[in-house]
């Protein structure tokens, strides 16, 4: 039993059923899902989180999924890791980093998609489709491969080898477009108004959404129920970001934890910067922008909720930072070398903009940080390999070895 009302139009406040729709008919908002938040509160306790499952299914009570069956391939309960290197590196005091690049896909994609392949099987649907930017694909592939759904994902024609081949290894029907990602999604919108199929980011977007707010949920117990001050998080289209941010409230909401939510900021790539834009312009409106940057997992030139993001870190006093591509490269370079782990370029535009954000004063040195690395460095190696140190070459004697020794410490003086 869930505690899901309908969904509910997040400007006008109309009430929906729980189909798969995602509009609001009357002035086309957004649709949301809408929870018995009384009966949640009297249900809810953290000794029966704690006694659930290790996956993003111990939050059940707080997801929009009835069904007797939810497709659980591990996703969640990743480390919250604190680093302490990265973070005097940067000169604050209390900083960890959220490693959601070692879910079952390899990207936090699996907590939204392990949502919306539960609820897509509930509704009756026998296929699982998306637009992705690469790592949904990986994911709903996956998921629908252990779900036993058919799989139609549409991709970008010039995605990177490790995303084609991370969603090709579960027989997908994979669909390369000849197009940027904005064209993609548009051509999965036409789609879905034919094809009688679960897009899990266009009609049961609102269901799929609601499993990134198990970021903030997971982050609250890891830190002994408590927000932390600060949140650094990636947009792409904008809906991890703002599920986040509901999940903290949430958390308040129904009694889990006191904390105040945190403030919230959020990181861009400059080559594909809207949100970032209309931030630093004070404007309301996000205008779209035609993508050109390595960070092909953040790259939609017209974020769906760019528009709330905005309002989010206006109310939450948080800040904004866009990364070049080369200070992206170095914010992989930068996390492997100081925490030992190994992110994609959205990963690297976060830490990028983390070091700007703390430079610019905008994160306080003593504020308790969390930034979220949200995909994982095998997927995109072609943005690194040019870039990284190459091994020495030697003949199997000590002679050689220490002779390549030599030249190295020569070459680099
Ligand atoms: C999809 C993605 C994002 C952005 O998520 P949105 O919900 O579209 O904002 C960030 N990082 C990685 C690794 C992603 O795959
Ligand atoms: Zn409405």
């Amino acid at each position: 039993m869930a505690y899901i009302r309908g969904l509910k139009c997040r400007e006008c406040g109309r009430l929906y059923p729980t189909e798969a729709i995602h509009v609001c008919e009357y002035c086309f908002g957004p649709l949301e899902a809408d929870y018995d938040y009384d009966a949640i509160r009297a249900n809810v306790s953290r000794e029966k989180i704690a006694a659930g499952p290790r996956t993003i299914w111990r939050y059940r009570d707080l997801l929009p999924v009835n069904g007797d069956r939810v497709i659980d391939i591990g996703a969640g309960c990743t480390p919250l890791v604190r680093a302490d290197n990265l973070a005097r590196e940067l000169g604050i005091r209390e900083l960890y980093l959220k490693n959601d690049s070692v879910n079952p896909s390899y990207s936090f994609k699996d907590r939204p998609v392990s949502v919306a392949s539960s609820k897509a099987l509930e509704l009756g649907f026998d296929t699982l489709a998306c637009a992705s930017t690469g790592n949904l694909a990986c994911s709903v592939a996956a998921h629908a491969a252990r779900a036993g759904l058919r799989a139609c994902v549409f991709i970008p024609a010039n995605l990177e080898q490790g995303k084609i081949i991370g969603a090709a290894i579960y027989e997908p029907t994979l669909v390369a477009v000849d197009g940027n990602y904005d064209d993609v999604n548009r051509l999965c919108s036409e789609l879905a108004d034919q094809y009688n199929w679960a897009f899990v980011n266009i009609n049961v977007r609102p269901y799929y959404s609601e499993g990134s707010k198990t970021l903030a949920f997971e982050v609250a117990e890891q830190l002994g129920w408590r927000a932390p001050d600060h949140i650094v998080a990636p947009i792409g289209s904008g809906s991890l970001f703002t599920k986040i941010w509901k999940g903290f409230n949430e958390l308040k909401k129904v009694g889990l934890i006191d904390s105040s939510p945190p403030r919230m900021s959020a990181a861009q790539p400059l080559g594909c910067a809207p949100v970032y834009t209309s931030y630093v312009n004070g404007t309301e409106n996000v205008r779209p922008v035609r993508p050109d940057t390595i960070a092909k997992s953040v790259a939609i030139g017209n974020p769906a909720d760019g528009y709330y993001c905005l309002r989010i870190i206006q109310e939450s006093e948080g800040g904004c930072a866009a990364a070049s591509d080369p200070e992206i490269i170095e914010g992989i370079k930068l996390l492997a070398r100081t925490e030992g782990i190994f992110t994609e370029t959205a990963g690297g535009v976060t830490i990028a903009c983390l070091k700007k954000l703390v430079e610019d004063g905008k994160i306080d040195p003593d504020e308790v940080t969390v930034a979220y690395i949200t995909g994982n460095g095998l997927k995109t190696q072609e943005a690194v390999v040019d870039h990284l140190v190459r091994p020495l070459q030697v003949a199997p004697t000590i002679e050689s070895f220490e002779a390549a020794l030599r030249e190295r410490e020569l070459a680099l003086v």
